[in-house]
């Protein structure tokens, strides 16, 4: 069943899970001491928060979603017929505000305490789209696997359990396949290439899902539960499914076709920057919700008596002025400079730097962007101003 390098092969077993036995997987990961962390309905929008048992899904709603838009609307009895919810799992690996260590003066000079709150909980993120898988190992390339591990990002990513769930309908932001990302990962081009779910399910019709393994401590739970193989007609099925959400996406970015790096270069100066900067708020929400940005900044706060010391790590953005402070000033202090840098680190310079695109396509940019500024439409105007078309 499983390759050499650990793996279940192509031909993974399928299994069907009712949703009465998802609680009994619950169970077992929570006896095991996993805290699970899944979508739940608040503010009316979908947010990642600790479950407690499946019964905090969210249930029978779908979102609709565009520039600057995002609306969820009750509708038939999937649990999973939304796309992307507003945050992504970055606020679990990487939280928006974090303190790293704490001096306190004493008699015989400071003490100094490393903050480690939460980081040996171990956790499920249940629930985790194809796309944000990507982000996940592209985080992993930036915190893991550069010339410096981060360690907070490190303890919390460890043993963390991922359970993948297909995507089974796109809304109008999803842009996944421009960005090499597939809703189903069973198709994803290069497997070998990708993070590997511990479990992958498939929701069939809000009836049971099918579940296959990732891994072999996947393989085990599913063990566990002693589940009935899948038979052929729901696997009929989720072949349906799949074509119909791979219809829906629309291949609306395509990076390497359209020599984005090139035109990039050579629009460095072009009268583009200063017309979307007319647009752009410089709000920072294109960055706070995205997946894949890392950017932080840190934060020493001195107790009034002078006797304590916490450092905060909070995230930070390419579009705050501080951002770029050098000694002296900001390196990029108008809107179209950091407007510039963003786009041009997201879609091209990344791949530079890291070897992996910026962006998997999940769409949230273009939803919480407040004035519904859409990275796919502004990269064609650039390229089409290129062109000399407008
Ligand atoms: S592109 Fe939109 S979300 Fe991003 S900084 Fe500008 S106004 Fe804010
Ligand atoms: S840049 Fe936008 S579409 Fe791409 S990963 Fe970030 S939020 Fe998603």
């Amino acid at each position: 069943m499983h390759t050499d390098d650990g793996q279940p092969s192509q031909a993974s077993p399928c299994y069907t899970l009712s949703f009465k036995r998802l609680g009994e997987l619950f169970l077992l990961l929570e006896d095991d001491g996993f805290q699970i962390i899944g979508p739940t309905l608040q503010d009316r929008a979908i947010r990642y928060e600790r479950l407690k048992s499946p019964d905090y899904l969210v249930h029978g709603y779908v979102d609709h979603q565009k520039a600057g838009c995002y609306h969820l609307e009750k509708q038939g009895d999937l649990y999973f017929g939304y796309t992307v919810p507003q945050d992504s799992w970055r606020r679990h690996l990487q939280p928006p505000k974090e303190t790293l260590w704490n001096v306190k003066r004493s008699p015989s000079g400071f003490d100094f305490e490393e903050n480690s709150d939460d980081l040996q909980t171990k956790r499920v993120f249940f629930g985790v789209r194809p796309c944000e898988l990507r982000a996940i190992e592209i985080q992993d390339q930036i915190f893991l696997k550069g010339n410096y591990v981060d360690p907070h990002y490190h303890h919390r990513r460890d043993g963390l359990f991922l359970v993948v769930v297909h995507c089974i309908r796109a809304t109008s932001t999803c842009f996944c396949t421009s960005m090499g990302v597939q809703p189903f990962c069973s198709n994803q081009e290069d497997q070998k290439s990708h993070a590997r779910p511990d479990l992958a399910l498939t929701e069939i019709e809000g009836q049971f899902f099918l579940v296959r393994p990732g891994t072999h401590r996947g393989a085990q739970y599913l063990n566990r539960l002693e589940l009935e193989e899948a038979n052929p007609e729901d696997l009929e099925i989720e072949t349906r499914l799949s074509q119909v959400v791979q219809r829906d996406l629309k291949r609306n970015l395509n990076l390497n076709q359209d020599h984005l790096k090139e035109i990039m270069d050579l629009q460095m100066e072009s009268p583009y920057w200063n017309e979307v900067a007319q647009r752009c708020l410089s709000c920072a929400n294109c960055t706070l919700v995205c997946p894949t940005c890392f950017c932080s900044t840190t934060e020493d706060l001195v107790s009034l008596d002078e006797n304590t010391t916490e450092r905060i790590r909070k995230w930070d953005s390419c579009f705050h002025l501080s951002h770029s402070y050098i000694h002296g000033g900001s390196v990029r202090s108008s809107v179209s400079a950091r407007y510039r840098q963003w786009i041009t680190h997201k879609l091209v310079t990344w791949k530079e730097q890291f070897n992996t695109e910026g962006c998997v396509g999940c769409g949230r940019c273009i939803t919480w962007c407040p004035v519904g500024i859409d990275i796919r439409s502004e990269a064609n105007r650039l390229r089409s101003q290129w062109r000399g078309e407008s």
